[in-house]
């Protein structure tokens, strides 16, 4: 058994925050599944939300956040993350994170601020279309230097330990992880009394995607079985725009390129978004990936087109090198012509349950960034305002975390892993049936627009492919792919029965059934917890 002070799942913008700031005051260990940089992080391309220029103000942000989130944000929790924004900005600048810059017309500098759907004023802090990459760089190279951090690189957590598991009276508390080494198979057990989920999101549950593969529930489905509540799996956002090629594999083109003047298309060249949406192209992403996915089905055509070609080539190759080096290698030059997209599953809103300080229902489990629900996005999340909120929870639950500091007053020693009846998995076509089976039957029958009978139907198929997973799971020795086939089995059911029990449209959630709010019965949180 290891002992840490905190104990840290994932090394996305959320977990390396968190990590940098608790080694100052004790000892941390970051886990992670892959390779350190592997997250969703290191794929964001638009940038960062928040209030810098004297033209914004931090009423208009949280303005423009309420209006996305449908009548689900929790104004307080939107105000204060939108606040503490600008001061955790100056903390990323000054660990070295270089945003674009412009000059003013006085000859200074100014923050370049790119514009996105949704918001009522330029407030993006960008570095070029690789944002997240910058900042997944800049926290690395923190991390790299802090003595205080244990970093266990493709090391993946299996289960939680709870007080509660093991027997205890006291009240129910998250007292460790089992996490599994990838390189020799063994299962370590980790004893800390703070132990942050900060895995990301869940995008790999649908068959379309712009997540990496690291996208998969995992801390979810963790929270879900220790027996934290989760709140608001329905409520999945689908980007509007995924590179459509076969051979781009969940190449997003970011929101700013439409914020930039891009314009959609059908596959005619007629411009469809004004049918939509008075807003055009600057509509919510909901509002825009709805429209498209209507206009594929109106003209039986595989993708829509996103045309940026009327700016200069100075400009496009200078604000979007990626995309343009990205559609170029694949033969689509953006300068000159349109590009191929759909949307694709892009943002969980939902997850585990938590306060402003990443705190979830089970004492000394805290969770921070994509896999948290804090009440920011409410039914839809406004473009760029996730990496905002990682920072700053990230921050809250560590100043929280330390002074919670939970020492139970006895020693708990932690049982060691037992493995059941270790067998080699000689089946491993099952799990790849399975994986595959999940994610055609949610995007099919749990995408961007659902019914009550298509709901039905995955909820059937999702519990048989929950027991047979199961019989895996205790039968055979657990390796990483079945962890995550685990997972992405539990995070699909939770977002299954989120979306039964809202019968109203709302936000991300629209169903055929219930075309329209209903604010009497649905305007609050859908919440589950494991009975
Ligand atoms: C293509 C793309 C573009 C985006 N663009 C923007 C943008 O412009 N602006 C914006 O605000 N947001 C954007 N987002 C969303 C944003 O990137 C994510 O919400 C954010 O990065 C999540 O950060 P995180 O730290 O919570 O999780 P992540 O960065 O996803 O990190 C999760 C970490 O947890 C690890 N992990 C997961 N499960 C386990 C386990 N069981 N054991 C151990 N480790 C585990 C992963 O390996 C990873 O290290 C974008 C997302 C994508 C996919």
């Amino acid at each position: 058994m290891k002992t840490f002070d905190h104990v840290v799942v994932g090394s996305g913008i959320a977990g390396l925050t968190y990590a940098l700031k608790a080694a100052e005051k004790g000892s941390v260990a970051i886990v992670t599944k892959k390779s350190r940089a592997d997250s969703n992080t290191a794929w964001a391309q638009g940038g960062i939300a928040c209030v810098t220029s004297n033209e914004d103000s931090i009423a208009l942000h949280v303005r423009d956040t309420m209006v996305a989130g449908d009548g689900l944000c929790d104004e307080e929790v939107v105000r204060q993350i939108v606040t503490d924004g600008p001061q955790r900005i100056a903390e990323l600048i000054s660990l070295g994170m270089q945003f674009d810059e412009r000059t003013t017309p006085e000859g200074g500098k100014e923050p370049d601020l790119g514009r996105e759907g949704g918001h009522s004023k330029r407030r993006i802090l960008h570095a070029k279309d690789t944002t997240g990459f910058e900042i997944e760089k800049t926290l690395l190279a923190a991390v790299a230097t802090h003595p205080g951090i244990t970093v266990m690189e493709n090391h993946m957590a299996v289960d939680l330990i709870t007080t509660g598991k093991l027997g205890y009276a006291m009240q129910d508390s998250c007292v460790g992880l089992y996490v599994l080494d990838e390189a020799s198979g063994e299962v370590d057990t980790l004893r800390t009394d703070v132990t942050v989920l900060a895995t990301g999101g869940c995008g790999k549950v649908y068959l379309y995607t712009t997540n990496p593969d690291i996208a998969t529930g995992d801390g979810v489905a963790m929270a879900w079985r220790a027996g934290a509540v989760v709140a608001n799996m329905e409520f999945m956002q689908f980007h509007p725009t995924c590179l459509f090629h076969p051979k781009a594999k969940s190449f997003l083109i970011t929101e700013a390129v439409r914020g930039e003047g891009g314009i959609l298309l059908d596959s005619r060249g007629r411009r469809f978004m004004e049918k939509y949406d008075a807003r055009r192209e600057l509509a919510p992403r909901d509002v825009v990936a709805r429209a498209i996915d209507a206009e594929m089905k109106r003209t039986g055509k595989p993708c829509v087109y996103l045309d940026i070609s009327h700016q200069s080539t100075d400009f496009i190759r200078d604000r979007f090198p990626t995309i343009y080096e990205t559609c170029f290698n694949l033969g689509i030059d953006i300068t000159k012509q349109p590009i191929p997209v759909v949307p694709a599953a892009h943002y969980q809103c939902g997850g585990v349950k938590t306060d402003i300080n990443g705190e979830t229902t089970l004492r000394g489990l805290y969770a921070v960034g994509e896999a948290a629900c804090t009440g920011l996005h409410g039914a839809n999340r406004l473009a760029s305002n996730s990496l905002l909120e990682a920072l700053v929870v990230a921050h809250r639950a560590e100043t929280k975390s330390n002074r919670n500091h939970l020492r139970q007053g006895i020693e708990i020693v932690l049982p060691e892993w037992r493995p059941g009846r270790v067998q080699d998995l000689d089946e491993l076509v099952v799990i790849y049936h399975n994986w595959d089976e999940i994610r055609r039957l949610m995007w099919d029958y749990v995408g961007i627009v659902r019914t009550d009978k298509r709901l039905q139907r995955a909820a059937h198929r999702l519990r048989n492919l929950q027991t047979e997973i199961q019989e895996f799971y205790w039968n055979f020795k657990i390796t990483a792919d079945l962890l995550e086939l685990r997972n992405l089995a539990t995070t699909a059911a939770l977002i299954v029965d989120c979306a039964i029990s809202r019968k109203e449209s709302r936000g991300l959630h629209y169903t055929l059934d219930y075309p329209d709010h209903d604010d009497v019965k649905f305007l609050h949180n859908t919440l589950l917890r494991r009975l």
